[in-house]
């Protein structure tokens, strides 16, 4: 059997943001209006300072308003509060994200369960939520989706064409940021979803059924090439850096699925870095874009 065709989903990320920088340009054309995301860091956490920073360049690459609000990892709940209703209030601000995690003090229900739905642009407000769930067979959800599965419905519609209908897919992890709501948009597109985790019996054998194999887990290379159907599509959510091969090193990025041993067997796959990744920040811009059109009822697409 051929190898595995390797999705480039930084090639496709590409061009998601392309085409959400025209559609910036054809509100600013048609509309007089500049969508505007508002990024909200608390603390210092290393990671989340580079997701906010290319979160704040991308949307400023795609003629986007953009802010970033700071805040030190002392700051309070009610402070906090206080800026997302500033924000929700705020007419030129059309999308917010905290940045999770956050510290201790804070608690991150209390803070999404405070951000305007309509302005939600990760999608985790349980009115997004909830939408997403009720989303018939066929159609697009009302709510605005999790950024990272969307991206990957995205990669996995480009591989399989538009209808997914019927097919076996596996969803390897049951969080609310990737997960659930991956199962819940397969399901809207007819697919049988089952959705496996650490109490899952047989995990291998569960995986072996998959048309579509989505891996959310966060364990380095657990699922090897014989859990893994000939010819199905691999998409591997996962990011996990091994331990450095030198003192001091960088270790390597690696995805939860072992993608050597996947790549013989599997008929498309996703890499890590350049997989589902690059698709997370562009489906943040596509998402904002809508949240605008959205709140003023103009046409989406
Ligand atoms: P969580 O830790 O929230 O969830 C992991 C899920 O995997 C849980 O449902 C857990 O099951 C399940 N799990 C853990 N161990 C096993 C096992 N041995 N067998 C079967 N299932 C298992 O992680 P996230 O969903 O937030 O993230 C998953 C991965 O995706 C991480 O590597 C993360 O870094 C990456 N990620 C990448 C993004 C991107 O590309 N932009 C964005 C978000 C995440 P249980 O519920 O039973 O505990």
């Amino acid at each position: 059997m051929a190898e595995a065709r390797i999705i480039d989903g930084k090639a496709f990320a590409e061009k998601v943001r392309a085409g959400v920088a025209g559609r910036v340009a054809a509100l600013a054309r048609e509309h007089g209006l500049t969508p505007g995301l508002a990024v909200v860091l608390v603390g210092e956490n290393p990671a989340s300072q580079v997701y906010v920073r290319s979160k704040g360049r991308a949307s400023e690459e795609a003629g986007m308003r953009s802010w970033t609000h700071r805040l030190p990892a002392a700051t309070e709940e009610a402070e906090l509060l206080a800026l997302v209703a500033r924000l929700n209030g705020d007419d030129a601000v059309d999308g917010i994200l905290v940045q999770l995690p956050l510290p201790p003090q804070i608690s991150a229900e209390a803070v999404i369960e405070a951000i305007d739905p309509a302005k939600d642009v990760d999608g985790f407000h349980p009115v997004n939520v909830g939408r997403l769930a009720a989303t018939g067979a066929g159609q697009r959800s009302r709510g605005l989706v999790p950024c990272t599965p969307l991206g990957a419905l995205m990669l996995i519609k480009d591989v399989r064409g538009p209808s997914l209908s019927g097919l076996e897919a596996v969803v390897v992890g049951r969080s609310n940021i990737v997960g659930k709501p991956m199962a819940h948009l397969l399901l809207a597109e007819s697919c049988t979803v089952t959705v496996a985790h650490s109490r899952t019996r047989d995990l291998a054998a569960v995986c072996r059924r998959a048309d579509l194999l989505v891996a959310a887990v966060g364990r380095a290379r657990m699922i090897a090439g014989d859990w893994i159907r000939p010819g199905a599509t691999v998409i591997d959510v996962g990011i996990n850096r091994l331990e450095p091969a030198e003192p001091g090193g960088k270790g390597r990025l690696v995805g939860d699925v072992d993608f050597e041993s996947a790549r013989a067997v599997a008929g498309a796959i996703t890499p890590v870095p350049g997989g589902v990744g690059p698709m997370t920040i562009a489906c943040l811009l596509h998402n904002t874009v809508t949240a605008a059109c959205r709140r003023r009822g103009l046409a989406e697409d």
